[in-house]
């Protein structure tokens, strides 16, 4: 019998044209088999895929739609300022206004510079960082994502502090050379690492609630660290907040930890679901840019008319009085909730959230670090992942990524998904 499911028959035509049928890797569905949803509209909490089936969606395009879907204030923005142009490749007053708005939020940061995604951010914050203390070493750590730039698609070499492998082909060794790979939250290794090369550092590039594999907070003491050791070694404490950025908390992960980067790197939630990114910190350090400087940093569609209505409407509203305390309390219902279920049905179960992201781990402890995440048994979270998406509920189909909660999700969406995981987990016991 010919398979007549429409997002099965999306998943063919798109495989013939793309490869792989997505235009990101994760979309496909590969760790946890089976045929991608495809989306057909979202409102609220929600996505309806081809075949008008309704989710209730933690992924929130990966974090951007901290509003729902189809905000209205948000729309009439956008639709607003498409009747004034898509776009000029001239400087308008809406940049200096979401400019102005992204600033008087992260004090760390004195200017910024409008990109149009998380990779060209980070990629371009590199740059500055190496162009600015004229150095070429970076420090990233194993499990955090900073986009896909040749530099930063690399993971840890065998043996303590040594330079990475890059985990893509296409990017030569030569190319990562001087990207050193540490372990998250191991401060022996990171002290190791400013002892051995700290005079050649330029910046260290961390994710300091990290999102990328799953959730994982550096350690308060960590985090102190990076920042001292940056300081005494005239290195570039550099934020990757393009996923923590006015999701965890209006002010960051660094309002969290109460750390004050150099250079802070954001996405996501500032385009409101637009190509909108940007990268900013100290005056001194953003003037080496061009025009000002010898950094060289461009983009055609850089501060996009209508991405910045979207992420100027956006943060409008998170920026309104207890926006995160009721965000963060949705949240924490969420996880108490599953852990609750998991606990009652005998499923070692760990859980943390912090304003609108969430992680959970089907691990008795809380991981501190990549390996650790990668203990979970993958079995377990695949029957996890199929069994929510069958009752309506849509997590990231990959045990490393982070969940995100919305404004629009109600006590109902709530309990409905705590209840479709308690089911789950009472299989999990059945065939254990
Ligand atoms: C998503 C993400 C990026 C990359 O952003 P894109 O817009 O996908 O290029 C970089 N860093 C972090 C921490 C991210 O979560």
């Amino acid at each position: 019998m010919p398979n007549t499911d429409p997002n099965d028959i999306l998943f063919e035509r798109a495989r013939a044209v793309i490869p792989g049928g997505v235009n990101s890797p994760v979309r496909a569905f590969r760790a946890v088999g089976g045929t991608p949803r495809f989306v057909k509209r979202a409102q609220g909490a929600y996505f309806w895929d081809a075949a008008d089936q309704r989710y209730i969606d933690y992924i929130g395009s990966w974090g951007p739609m901290i509003l729902g879907h189809g905000h209205p204030a948000v729309v009439e923005a956008v639709q607003r300022a498409v009747t004034e142009g898509f776009s000029f490749g001239a400087p308008t007053e809406r940049e200096i206004e979401l400019a102005e708005a992204i600033l008087a939020l992260v004090p760390s940061m004195e200017m910024v510079r409008l990109v149009s995604s998380g990779t060209e951010a980070a990629m371009s914050a590199l740059r500055l960082a190496r162009g600015a203390t004229g150095r070429k070493y970076i420090i990233k750590f194993e499990g955090c994502y900073h986009g896909h730039a040749d530099a930063l698609l690399v993971k840890a070499g065998s043996g303590l502090a040594t330079f990475g492998n890059p985990t893509s082909a296409g990017v030569p060794p030569e190319v990562v050379q001087h990207t050193l790979v540490l372990e998250y939250n191991n401060t022996a290794q990171l002290e190791e690492a400013f002892t051995l090369h700290g005079h050649e550092i330029a910046g260290l590039m961390i994710e300091a609630i990290a999102g990328n594999m799953n959730f994982v907070r550096a350690s308060g003491p960590f985090a102190q660290r990076c920042r001292e050791l940056c300081t005494q070694h005239g290195a570039l404490l550099v934020f990757d907040e393009v996923m923590t950025g006015f999701r965890v908390g209006l002010h960051g992960a660094q309002g969290v930890l109460g750390i004050r980067p150099d250079l802070t790197v954001l996405g996501k939630v500032i385009g409101g679901g637009m190509p909108l990114a940007a990268f900013g910190g100290p005056r001194d350090i953003m003037e080496q840019l061009a025009p000002l400087g010898p950094v060289y940093q461009a983009g055609t569609l850089s501060g996009n008319p209508v991405a910045t209505a979207c992420g100027l409407a956006t943060l409008k509203e998170v920026a309104k009085p207890g926006f995160f305390d009721a965000l963060s309390r949705k949240t924490r219902t969420l996880i108490d909730g599953l852990k609750a279920a998991a606990q009652a049905e005998g499923v070692p179960f760990s859980a943390d959230s912090e304003g609108g992201m969430f992680g959970f781990f089907l691990l008795a402890q809380l991981p501190q670090n990549y390996t650790q995440v990668m203990a979970t048994e993958s079995a377990r979270f695949n029957t996890l992942f199929h069994g929510l998406l069958a009752r309506g509920v849509y997590i990231a189909p990959a045990l490393y990524e982070a969940g995100f909660v919305s404004a629009a999700h109600s006590d109902e969406d709530l309990s409905a998904t705590i209840e479709a995981a308690r089911e789950v987990f009472k299989g999990f016991q059945r065939h254990a």
